[in-house]
């Protein structure tokens, strides 16, 4: 492998896809998923006749049980985690306190409607980054990925770029469910949705990896990223599913909503 060749690995999670990037035997992971994918993790490694240790660094990109829920296992071996101010803010007060447990049983529920055996999807609503994230950011010990801000699924998504390669790992800015693209649920900041897709269409990728779609070639059957994105952004505020209509109510708890709701325009 020449010194910036790397290898990403998808693992399936148990709501969502997991990727480890490998690089010069040394690897990365893009979310830290549910608390039970951790043993998924743990597997892999083994399998392919290599220790956790050589797992250098965990990236959390917004709090949510499929991405920061198997955070506290990391953390207890001692490996990284990095994430944004969302790893302490998303949840706090008595809204998100109320949130966290919201979206811990919407977890189990959405993997139960996936037909999922029940598993541990338990987590902790805080956590203390190891490195804290910045727009622009490079990641630390992979200095040819950076963090990029990509909210508006929640207030403090991020997501991870490659600018070299033009790949990058969307977690839950893009959805692709049943073959097609879509936007996530909920979107609880609009307008800073929209300036996320705006930024991640002008990065004339090649490849996408997204946490509910798995791995994607721009070009493959025929699919134009930028196009793509950019009708999603066009489908904001347009009709969305009715079950997730019936559920919207329910995600509005954290403070960061409940503030943009009462100042109006921020969101
Ligand atoms: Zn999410």
């Amino acid at each position: 492998m020449s010194e910036h060749s790397f290898i990403v690995h998808e693992i399936k999670g148990y709501i969502s896809s997991l990727f480890l990037v490998e690089e010069n035997n040394r690897f990365f992971l893009l979310d830290a998923g549910c608390s039970c994918d951790f043993y998924k993790i743990k597997r892999f490694f083994e399998k392919n006749g290599k220790h956790l240790s050589s797992l250098k660094l965990v990236v959390v990109t917004h709090m949510h049980p499929d991405h920061a829920g198997g955070v506290r296992h990391f953390k207890r071996l001692g490996i990284p985690v990095a994430s944004t101010e969302g790893a302490y803010k998303w949840y706090r007060g008595i809204g998100g306190f109320i949130q966290h447990k919201i979206d811990t049983y919407l977890a189990k529920f959405s993997a139960k409607r996936k037909g999922n055996i029940i598993e541990d999807v338990r987590y902790d609503r805080f956590f203390q980054p190891d490195f804290l994230l910045k727009d622009n950011d490079s990641l630390p010990f992979f200095p040819d990925w950076k963090a990029i801000k990509t909210p508006g699924h929640t207030f403090y998504d991020i997501s991870v770029y490659n600018e070299e390669k033009k790949i990058v790992y969307l977690a839950d800015l893009v959805l692709m469910l049943d073959g097609k693209f879509v936007l996530p649920f909920p979107v609880l900041f609009p307008k800073l949705m929209r300036k996320s897709l705006e930024k991640v269409a002008d990065l004339n990728l090649k490849k996408i990896l997204l946490a509910h779609g798995g791995m994607i070639e721009n070009g493959e059957n025929g699919i134009d990223f930028r196009k793509v994105i950019l009708d999603l952004k066009e489908n904001l505020g347009g009709k969305i599913r009715k079950e997730f209509r019936l559920l919207y109510p329910f995600c509005v708890f954290p403070h960061d909503k409940l503030f943009c709701v009462f100042k109006k325009g921020c969101e």
